[in-house]
């Protein structure tokens, strides 16, 4: 989870009550199949999806986005007034499974598992308030009951968790998704209200990026725009670099900033 902290006043209330940053200190945790609670942690939970999330579980599964969002996804009103989320659609069985939940294997798509599962047991709350200057991470410790991967022996920092779970560059795509997500936060569809033109195309290129990619072709969108061979060549040929040139676009259009330079 991301948690965007405004400004300075808001610091204390925008972590969670109870919370505390864990900094540098030393905790203990391990999750393994030898635990207790093996996967309870894939049953019964609301599991927020972000762009590169759909981007890594649509190729793992070999289908398009589109085939994702309708198979797997719902749409919900999360943290953002202004801007729909996408949370996993889980299975209708008694304990409301993740859909991805192998009940021996475990985890189905470990390698694509989405950055709330790596990131769990923390949370990861990111500090953009202009006096800060450069934005600040900061993690916190989840303390659920059934989780016994608390009672493990194995110490760890922050940094060994970031490490571990292959996080780096998930939190990189992830604050790229947070600056679009401050962005939509502030209204920028005015008069348009919600699911207007534009916050459609936003739902597209944040969450349907094969549609994105075939938009961009249809209107030769790439076209309009001063970029380099390197980057149109990644764009052609990757989703991560097609998703940032759309965030890029949409920072244009939605608040006149120079993100990228017309012809
Ligand atoms: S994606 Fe994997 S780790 Fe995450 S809830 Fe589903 S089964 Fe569990
Ligand atoms: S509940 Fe905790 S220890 Fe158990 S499987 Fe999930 S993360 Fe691992």
């Amino acid at each position: 989870m991301v948690f965007v902290m405004k400004n300075k006043n808001e610091q204390q209330k925008s972590f969670p009550d109870g919370m505390e940053p864990l900094g540098n200190s030393v905790f203990k945790f391990a999750c393994h199949s030898g635990v207790s609670c093996f996967t309870r942690c894939c049953r019964k939970l609301e599991l927020f999806l972000y762009p590169f999330d759909i981007i890594r579980l649509k190729k793992r599964l070999g289908i398009t986005s589109e085939e994702f969002l309708n198979t797997y996804t719902g749409v919900v009103q999360g943290g953002n007034p202004f801007f729909p989320s996408v949370i996993m659609k889980m299975r209708q069985d008694e304990e409301n499974t993740c859909p991805f939940l192998d009940q021996d294997k475990g985890c189905t798509v470990y390698e694509d598992r989405p950055s709330a599962c790596r990131t769990y047991p923390l949370e990861r709350a990111v500090d953009r308030s202009p006096e800060r200057g450069a934005a600040q991470e900061f993690y916190f410790m989840t303390n659920h009951d059934y989780c016994k991967g608390h009672d493990e022996d194995q110490e760890l920092t922050v940094k060994d968790w970031i490490r571990d779970q292959h996080l780096i560059y998930y939190n990189a795509m992830d604050d790229l998704w947070a600056e679009m997500d401050t962005i939509f936060a502030a209204n920028p569809w005015k008069g348009e209200g919600a699911a207007g033109p534009k916050q459609q195309v936003a739902f597209m290129i944040c969450y349907n990026i094969d549609r994105f990619r075939q938009y961009v072709n249809d209107y030769e969108l790439l076209k309009q725009f001063k970029l380099d061979k390197a980057r149109k060549k990644a764009i052609a040929n990757d989703d991560e670099a097609l998703l940032k040139f759309g965030f890029d676009w949409l920072k244009l259009i939605l608040t006149g900033k120079p993100a990228l330079q017309g012809r």
